[in-house]
């Protein structure tokens, strides 16, 4: 799931570019559809409004993983702690936007092995 692929067949990419620090740009930059199996990623425009809330639930479970963390075992100033959770997430924001698109997908998508064998040919 975190490793680009399509939620279908598990063969073609969903980001055009598989590193998602490329700051030559395109780094959000998806694919219209799979390579492999002809999978749509798009449903619908703004099918990728609901992938918010993903990106969303997975930075509450980052900031809150370090909140018990800091609570039970850091040192930190809680200037520290602040500053550092707005550095993290910032730096993480790219892997989140991923993250929370693939993982968004494969809420609607199964994973389909005839799809994987045969991409778009053979396929039922
Ligand atoms: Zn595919």
């Amino acid at each position: 799931m975190a490793a680009n692929k399509c939620p279908r067949c598990h063969q073609g990419k969903v980001f055009t570019h598989n590193n998602p620090y490329r700051l030559q740009g395109g780094m959000l930059k998806m694919e219209k559809t799979c390579s492999h199996c002809g999978e749509i990623y798009e449903k619908e425009p703004g099918y990728f409004f609901g992938a918010m809330y993903v990106s969303y639930a997975l930075t509450s479970g980052w900031f809150i993983s370090w909140f018990i963390m800091y609570g039970l075992f850091l040192d930190w100033s809680t200037a520290f702690f602040i500053g550092f959770q707005a550095v993290t997430i910032l730096m993480l924001s790219p892997l989140t936007f991923r993250w929370s698109r693939i993982i968004w997908l494969n809420f609607f998508v199964r994973y389909d092995k005839k799809k994987a064998e045969f991409g778009k040919g053979n396929a039922a």
